[in-house]
């Protein structure tokens, strides 16, 4: 749930890199639809500003001429292992601020996901505007999903900007050991697409399950801190709540925040639930 700024890189340029090293023929029918590529990336990057890339059909040939399994081939082969695609597929990862994967804030850039999957829309396999630096855990989570109605599609960190108010919150569960339950709260004046996809994004990549696990990691070490240094329920409060107030300064829907907010916000929290 981070923007990335979206790639500079040329779209019709990157498919004519890709396809260049191929060898006479395969390339003639590569480059016969190459106007139809710039064409169509185009049109990717207004429906994705106007928030349609739902509307595309999915397809098996591009422009009834490449197959989606040379599509495929084009981007495994060309993009991901050849060196001058390998540039670019580089490039795009390097996009992500601070290494860290853009739809759950948590993990380590470790691949591109395709946004529209390249299997179902085979024109848009190396078009930079659908590469996206992510982790491994959302990468194979999404795996071919897509959606098809406007309110089921996911964040996409190249366009949709939902990082100014606060939708991500958490709760304490009054439990032994002590949990967060993280859920989604979208302003009330968003219009309910808004509210929607941020709601599926949560739900789409199980963020609910990964927050908790990693904020139990954190309750354990602030337990250790807190029973350390013996103290007292509004020292805790305090630190919690400067904590709170770093991480909003910085990400207002990471799950840091959330959990944070959270904590010092309960009485039987401070009061020694921590232990
Ligand atoms: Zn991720």
């Amino acid at each position: 749930m981070r923007i990335i700024t979206k790639p500079s890189i040329s779209p019709l340029r990157t498919y004519v890199r890709c396809y260049s090293s191929y060898r006479i023929a395969a390339k003639n029918n590569f480059r016969a639809i190459a106007k139809f590529i710039d064409i169509q990336s185009l049109d990717y990057d207004r429906r994705a500003n106007n928030k349609n890339l739902y509307t595309f059909s999915v397809h098996t040939h591009v422009h009834g001429h490449i197959s989606k399994n040379e599509m495929v081939k084009l981007y495994n082969d060309k993009m991901v292992k050849h060196p001058t695609g390998r540039k670019i597929y580089d490039k795009l990862m390097g996009l992500a601020p601070l290494d860290r994967c853009p739809f759950c804030g948590i993990g380590r850039v470790k691949t591109l996901d395709h946004y529209l999957p390249e299997t179902k829309f085979p024109t848009f396999s190396v078009l930079p505007y659908n590469l996206v630096a992510s982790c491994r855990d959302c990468n194979i989570g999404k795996s071919t999903h897509f959606a098809s109605t406007q309110n089921t599609q996911t964040i996409h960190p190249y366009y949709d900007d939902y990082t100014h108010e606060q939708w991500l919150y958490a709760k304490v569960l009054e439990s032994i050991p002590v949990s967060i339950e993280f859920y989604v709260n979208p302003p009330s004046h968003w219009d309910q697409v808004d509210k929607d996809r941020v709601q599926e994004h949560f739900k789409s990549y199980e963020l609910a399950e990964r927050f908790s696990i990693e904020a139990s990691n954190a309750l354990a070490d602030l337990r250790e801190e807190f029973i350390l240094y013996k103290s007292s329920p509004s020292i805790i409060q305090k630190e919690l709540k400067k904590k709170a107030k770093v991480y909003e300064s910085r990400y207002k829907n990471s799950f840091e925040t959330a959990m944070y907010q959270a904590l010092y916000k309960s009485q039987w929290y401070c009061n020694g639930g921590y232990a």
